[in-house]
């Protein structure tokens, strides 16, 4: 049997276009992944996504989704796609043990944070370490924190947090960023904002008090370590988009992002769509995931009429 639409992925991206194609009669499959929800689900409290007048938990807010999904008509499969086949009419897509057909995709995998890798990260993760500033500097007002990263993510999370920290440390493996010019000069300029230059992070402290207290940097060219007194640490060194089942099969950017074509969802292969942060690297949001899911649906729902 071939599906009409499978969804792979089930965050805000996801989630919406299975909302949107149910209520179209597409009675999509949504394959929900290893990580059910998606990024939202490690997020604690959700202050800006419209519709809610008090913060709502990252999970209370996948799992509202995913309830009114199932309720118009998704249908739901935990499975992770390990390849995909989009070279015949068909599109395949391949499990460990077996074989899907559909004749549309919406391939909304998102990314995943780029993390630094050391063991007091992962102990501290949501406790006082972050990789969204958009979505939880609100939590640091008044206090001091530090930013890893020398991009423009890092450059960007850096200035925004200073709308409610006192001061913000920003750590810098190299002696120059890599950020675009007119954001250094904004970061450099900043009376909040301190960078700390070739240094990267051994380690944060405090992992038995489960909050963050400090982290410890290492030069990298004295190999001096120094700490830094801090509330919050926010990672900013990249994200990774989940589309290494697609290459060879769609076209990706030299970061691995999802192409699509300006204004549309449509991707390099007709009847396969890309949505949220699988091809996004610009915005990032959930509301943004959600408003291209619900493009891809819409565009899964006009390919397949003019099929007919
Ligand atoms: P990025 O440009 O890849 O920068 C990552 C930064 O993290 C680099 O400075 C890198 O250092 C550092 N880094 C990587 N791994 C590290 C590690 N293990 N330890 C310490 N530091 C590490 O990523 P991004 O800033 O997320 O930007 C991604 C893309 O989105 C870029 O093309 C960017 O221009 C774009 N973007 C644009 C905007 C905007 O235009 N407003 C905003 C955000 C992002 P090195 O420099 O030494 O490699």
């Amino acid at each position: 049997m071939t599906e009409k639409l499978v969804i792979i992925g089930s965050g805000p991206a996801g989630l919406t276009a299975a909302i949107y194609a149910a209520r179209a009669n597409l009675s999509p499959l949504v394959l929900e992944g290893l990580q059910p929800g998606g990024q939202l689900t490690i997020t604690s409290d959700i202050e800006n996504f419209p519709g809610f007048v008090d913060p709502i938990g990252g999970p209370e807010l996948m799992a509202a989704m995913r309830s009114q999904a199932e309720r118009v008509g998704a249908r739901f499969r935990s499975d992770t796609v390990q390849s995909v086949d989009f070279t015949g009419s068909a599109h395949q897509l391949r499990f460990e043990h077996e074989t899907l057909t559909a004749q549309t995709v919406i391939i909304a995998t998102g990314a995943t944070a780029r993390w630094l890798g050391i063991p007091s990260e992962t102990a501290l993760r949501g406790r006082g370490v972050s990789a969204c500033a958009t979505c939880d500097g609100f939590f640091f007002r008044g206090k001091e924190v530090a930013v890893v990263g020398g991009g423009d993510t890092a450059l960007e999370e850096a200035l925004y947090l200073t709308n409610f920290c006192s001061k913000v440390t920003l750590i810098h493996r190299r002696d120059e960023f890599r950020g675009s010019k007119v954001l250094q000069q904004r970061v450099l300029s900043h009376p909040k904002i301190a960078v700390v230059w070739n240094a990267v992070v051994a380690e944060i402290r405090d992992v038995v008090k489960g909050e963050v207290t400090a982290v410890m940097l290492r030069d990298v060219q004295t190999e001096k370590i120094q700490e830094l007194p801090c509330a919050g640490l926010f990672v900013a060194i990249g994200h990774v988009p989940s589309t290494s089942a697609f290459q060879g099969q769609l076209t990706l950017d030299e970061q691995g992002y999802i192409v699509t074509e300006k204004g549309s969802t449509k991707t390099s292969v007709p009847g396969v769509f890309a949505a949220g942060d699988c091809q996004d690297h610009t915005y990032r949001q959930a509301i943004t995931a959600a408003g291209t899911g619900c493009m891809a649906a819409i565009d899964a729902e006009r390919y397949l009429q003019a099929q007919v």
